[in-house]
């Protein structure tokens, strides 16, 4: 039931946060070129917080919607920065779209909850695609997981397939100027760096991948 998907995301978390964890100082690296090099500590914190804030939600008897609405707010309060935020809203506006009561989860539901959180994104944050933020990730991501819907791929190997797309387009982002955030003013430098919240993000959609391969 909805409470073995709130176990279920709270492990996860914990596979996410040690791959952030490895990653922190990529990504810091990545944000010191045109931002303020911030990114791997932030995320670190912010998924940390939230890993905490998860198995609290599953102790209690949570499901999935709760549990990932708690995740979210410990990522948004403890992150700092602008992709704390959003990484924080995103993750609670994902859970309010599965909801506690739904279950089995397929496919289906899961592209809603990424549509719910991209939503929450761009009236947050106001970014658009091509703009080189994470959106430039995680909306391929989403119309992969739409694609994979629509020829009835189960939700562990679309999963997969779409952070495959979702990791080429992270990569693909090198190639854009930065039309919004901190980068901004220094555009010309981001130019040939891949933008450090799409790599991220990337990151953290195949950690959840390879859980959904085991
Ligand atoms: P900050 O820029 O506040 O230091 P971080 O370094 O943690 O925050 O995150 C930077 C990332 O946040 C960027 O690489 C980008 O992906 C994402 N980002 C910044 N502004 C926006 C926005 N308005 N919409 C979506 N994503 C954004
Ligand atoms: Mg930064
Ligand atoms: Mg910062």
């Amino acid at each position: 039931d909805s409470r073995e998907y709130g176990r279920a995301v709270a492990e996860v978390l914990a596979e996410v946060a040690e791959a952030i964890a490895a990653a922190e100082d990529e990504l810091g690296r990545l944000d010191a070129v045109a931002g303020d090099g911030d990114h791997g500590r932030g995320m670190l914190r912010g998924v940390r917080a939230a890993v905490d804030a998860a198995r609290a939600s599953v102790d209690s008897g949570h499901g999935v919607a709760s549990v990932l609405g708690a995740a979210g707010d410990a990522w948004a309060g403890r992150a700092g920065g602008t992709s704390g935020v959003l990484w924080g809203a995103a993750l609670r506006s994902a859970g309010g779209q599965l909801g506690d009561e739904r279950s089995p989860l397929g496919t289906t539901d899961v592209r809603a909850a990424v549509w719910a959180a991209i939503e929450t994104v761009q009236g947050l944050g106001g970014a658009e695609p091509g703009d080189k933020t994470l959106l430039d990730a995680l909306v391929p991501f989403h119309d992969a997981l739409d694609s994979a819907a629509g020829s009835g791929t189960p939700v562990g190997a679309a999963w997969q397939q779409a952070a495959r797309v979702a990791q080429q387009a992270a990569d693909d982002t090198a190639g854009l100027r930065p039309r919004i955030g901190r980068a901004r003013p220094l555009a010309d430098r981001s130019v040939g760096t891949p933008d450090p919240g799409a790599v991220s993000l990337a990151l953290c959609l195949r950690t959840v991948a390879t859980a959904f391969a085991r």
